[in-house]
Formats: structure tokens, C-alpha cells, sequence
């Protein structure tokens, strides 16, 4: 049996109820056959086995109080993946459905995906299976609060520096840095993704919806294509969602899409600016609902469904699609009817969006797929100049992060495109960030020898 399949089953036989993580491990150590001949170094050191198993991961419990004086109690994860080639690095995400298998599908991905970006991070991640929902900003406060009293044990600048994801934004990393803050008695960066007042970057709102179109951008371009004019089907309501929309609008396409777990809204006339301010003080602010913006707006809504399904049942022409909601929210049937309705390409701001199923179809048509760990990289590349910025106390412009953002983009889109064609896949954009993120932390856990 290959290395490769070894390691598959494996990780499959160990862990046998973690079906995100094996699917993770599976699209990864699938395209790193092509690594196995060409480094026979890599295959005598065990890196393959190494990179599977996280280096520490860590459960535990979050005791809190809510409004009506009731303990309530939720399970906090920190899985801290790899540091081979920097500090522990990767985001908090608060949902109900978090559980190990996600977060170390997370973690995992990390590790590739914070290697791509150029900067000096491993890779990470953790959360939580609370659900901010519905909750009083003083719950969130208290719920924050708990988890980092545990949580500060394990992480720290030079050591592991989590930021958000889903379910955690810039009301949540306040409340955690406070806490963090108040009892390390230090100011330092800690985590990413902070308020400007407080040690946080320009840009890293944006960057990870920003970075997603700049990257559909460049894959658009290898084909003389761009967004102008372009029908562009947005997926999530979000913090990556509603950058990528801002962006999509800068770049002279029209957004027609956006959902929450709860409906999708299809918007013809396309999500202008006015429309995307509206929209982010929905969901920022008054935290609301997607059919909100459609109420107001006098647009269709689609109750309980996702916006992928709505694109096959409705058969609605889309152009470029960027899901920014959550893992498998595409599958099989809904690729083919993208793929029927015309689009061209696929760029993903959430991270594994896609099912393996529908992976498949968009390379057996040729589609522009960029898959999450090389597309939505903006987001933790930006972090990366926070924490650049942090340890050297200056702040930068606008300008001068955006520039820095949209020149990593294009770098992480190069070297996809190159590693794909040094190891035999030209074009193949999930095997290119595959190879790329992992031959460089290979070789750095080559030379620290058996550790
Ligand atoms: P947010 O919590 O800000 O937004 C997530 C959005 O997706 C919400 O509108 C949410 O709906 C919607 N959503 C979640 N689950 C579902 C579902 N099952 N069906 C339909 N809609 C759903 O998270 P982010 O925007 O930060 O993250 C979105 C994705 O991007 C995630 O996959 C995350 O891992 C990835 N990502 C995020 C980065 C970041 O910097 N924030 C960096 C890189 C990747 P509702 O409002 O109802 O909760």
C-alpha cells in the first residue's frame, strides 16, 4: 500500500466518527502522491504520518451564566496543528455544531493555507458549540469571558494567536482580548482580527472577502477574463460575504445572491453598495435576517434553503460563484447545474465549501476552481500583517495593506499555478496549493529531525 493510502486509512481507523476531518485529509494526501517520488526524504522521515496528527488538542469546559441567573455549559477545542514554520495560527469559530472533527478539519487546512500566504504561521484552530444566537451582548460578554479563562492557558503572541470565523467578529475578539488582557496584564497581540483602537490592522475585516475576489481575479485573467459585468452568485451573509460583495461591486460585477441559515435572497438587480452598508448593519448591528433585506428591498426569498440549491431549482444563469458560508454547502447536483447555467469559476471565501463529488465535476468541466486554503487566505495573511504591526507597534495605512494583500493573493495565486506544473497537473489549482503549502513545512520538519 502507498504511503499516501496508508496514512488515509489511518486517520480513518483511528478517529473513525471525524468524516470532516478524513475528507480534509483525504483531498490533501490525494494530490501529494506526486510529492512522495520526487522526495523520498519526506517518506523516510514519517513527515506524511507526522502532518496528520495534531501536536497538541486540547477540550474543555466553558461554564457560563446566562440573563435568567442558569449555568449553562458548553465545550470549548483548541486543536494546535502544526509550528513548524511559525506560531500556532488560525481562527475561533462559535456555532452549534462545532465539534473535534470540524475543528481539526480546520486546523488542518490551516496549515497549508498559512504556509501559502508566505508569512510565518502554523497552523490552528478552536471554537466553540455555543451558539450566539439569540443571545443579549451581555451573555456573549460572559460566554467570551469563560472561554478565554481557559483558553489563555494555551496560547499567547509567539506561541498560538487565534482570531474569528464563524460566530466571531469583532464584538467577540473584544471581549476575549479584554479578558485576555485584564489577566495577563499585558497589551500584546495576542489575537488577530482586534479593534483599530486596540492593536488591530486596516483591512483585516475585508481581507478575507477582498482576497477572494482578488484571487477569482487572477484565475479570470489566465483566460482574458474579468468580473466586469459579470453575474456573481455570493453565498453566506457574513463577514467574508459582504466584503466580497463590496469588492465584486469595485470591480464592476453584479452580485445577485447572498443567504443565512435561515433563507436566501436573490436580488436581480444586483446587492449595490447602498444595499451592502444596509446589509452589513442587518448583520453586524441588529444581528437580523436575510429576509429583512428582502422585505425592504421587494426581492424573492427562498425560506430554509441555501443558495445553491435555489441556483439549480430556479436554473438561474451565474457566471462566477464564491460560496462564503460553511463547509459542503455545494454538492454534486448543485455544481452540475452551476456548471449548466455557465459558470466559469469558482472561487471559495468559506473554507471547504465543496464537496468532493462536486470538486469532481467542476474539473471534469474545466472550471476556474479555486479551492478555500489558497482563495480565502487573505483573510489570515492579513492577520499575519497585524501581527507585523503589533510586535513592531506601528500602524499602517489602508493603502499599504491592501496593496500588501493584493500582491500575497497574487503571489499565493502563482505559486498554485507553478507548484501544479512542476509536479505534473498544470491548471489544477487544488493540487498547486496542496504541494505549495506543504513542501515548505516538510521541509522544516525535515530539519528539525524527529521531534
Ligand atoms: P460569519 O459568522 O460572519 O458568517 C457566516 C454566514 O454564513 C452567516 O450569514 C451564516 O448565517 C451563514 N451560514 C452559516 N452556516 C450556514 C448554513 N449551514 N447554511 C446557510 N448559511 C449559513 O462567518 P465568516 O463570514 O467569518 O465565515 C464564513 C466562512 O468563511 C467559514 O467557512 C469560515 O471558516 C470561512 N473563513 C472565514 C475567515 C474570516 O476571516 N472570517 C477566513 C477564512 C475563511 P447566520 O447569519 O444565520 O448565522
Amino acid at each position: 500500500m502507498s504511503v499516501i493510502n496508508s496514512v488515509i486509512d489511518k486517520v480513518e481507523r483511528m478517529d473513525p466518527d471525524q468524516h470532516e476531518f478524513h475528507q480534509a485529509v483525504t483531498e490533501v494526501m490525494e494530490t501529494l502522491e506526486a510529492t512522495v517520488q520526487r522526495h523520498p526524504e519526506f517518506v523516510k522521515a514519517g513527515i506524511y504520518e507526522q502532518i496528520v496528527e495534531p501536536e497538541r488538542s486540547v477540550t474543555f469546559r466553558v461554564p457560563w451564566v446566562d440573563d435568567k441567573q442558569r449555568v449553562q455549559v458548553n465545550r470549548g477545542f483548541r486543536v494546535q496543528f502544526n509550528n513548524a514554520i511559525g506560531p500556532f495560527k488560525g481562527g475561533l469559530r462559535f456555532h452549534p455544531s462545532v465539534n473535534l472533527s470540524i475543528i481539526k478539519f480546520l486546523g488542518f487546512e490551516q496549515i497549508f493555507k498559512n504556509s501559502l500566504t508566505t508569512l510565518p504561521m502554523g497552523g490552528a484552530k478552536g471554537g466553540s458549540d455555543f451558539d450566539p444566537k439569540g443571545k443579549t451582548d451581555g451573555e456573549i460578554m460572559r460566554f467570551c469571558q469563560a472561554f478565554m479563562r481557559e483558553l489563555f492557558r494555551y496560547i499567547g503572541p509567539e506561541t498560538d494567536v487565534p482570531a474569528g470565523d464563524i460566530g466571531v467578529g469583532a464584538r467577540e475578539i473584544g471581549f476575549m482580548y479584554g479578558y485576555y488582557k485584564k489577566i495577563r496584564n499585558e497589551h500584546t497581540g495576542v489575537l488577530t482580527g482586534k479593534g483599530l483602537e486596540y492593536g488591530g490592522s486596516l483591512i483585516r475585516p475585508e481581507a478575507t472577502g477582498y482576497g477572494t475576489v482578488y484571487f477569482a481575479a487572477e484565475m479570470l485573467a489566465t483566460r482574458g477574463m474579468d468580473l466586469k459585468d459579470k453575474r456573481v452568485a455570493v453565498s453566506g451573509a457574513g463577514n467574508v460575504a459582504q466584503f466580497a460583495i463590496e469588492k465584486v461591486n469595485q470591480m464592476g460585477g453584479r452580485v445577485i445572491s447572498i443567504c443565512d441559515s435561515s433563507a436566501t435572497v436573490i436580488d436581480e438587480q444586483g446587492i449595490d453598495n447602498d444595499k451592502c452598508c444596509y446589509l452589513q448593519e442587518l448583520k453586524n448591528v441588529r444581528r437580523g435576517r436575510v429576509s429583512e433585506y428582502s422585505d425592504k428591498y421587494q426581492t424573492v426569498c427562498f425560506e430554509d434553503k441555501n443558495v445553491w440549491d435555489v441556483i439549480r431549482e430556479q436554473g438561474i444563469k451565474v457566471d462566477i460563484a464564491l460560496p462564503c458560508a460553511t463547509q459542503n454547502e455545494i454538492d454534486e447536483a448543485n455544481a452540475e447545474a452551476l456548471v449548466k447555467n455557465g459558470c466559469v469559476c469558482v472561487a471559495e471565501g468559506a473554507n471547504m465549501p465543496s464537496s468532493p463529488e462536486a470538486v469532481h465535476v467542476f474539473h471534469n468541466n474545466k472550471i476556474l476552481y479555486g479551492p478555500g486554503k489558497a482563495a480565502n487566505a487573505g483573510g489570515v495573511a492579513t492577520s499575519g500583517l497585524e501581527m507585523s504591526q503589533n510586535s513592531s507597534k506601528l500602524s499602517w495605512s489602508r493603502e499599504k495593506v491592501d496593496k500588501r494583500l493584493l500582491k500575497i493573493m497574487k503571489g499565493i495565486h502563482k505559486s498554485c499555478l507553478e507548484a501544479a506544473e512542476a509536479y505534473g497537473m498544470p491548471g489544477d489549482y487544488v493540487a498547486g496549493a496542496n504541494i505549495a503549502g506543504f513542501v515548505k513545512v516538510a521541509r522544516a520538519m525535515l530539519a528539525y529531525g524527529v521531534l
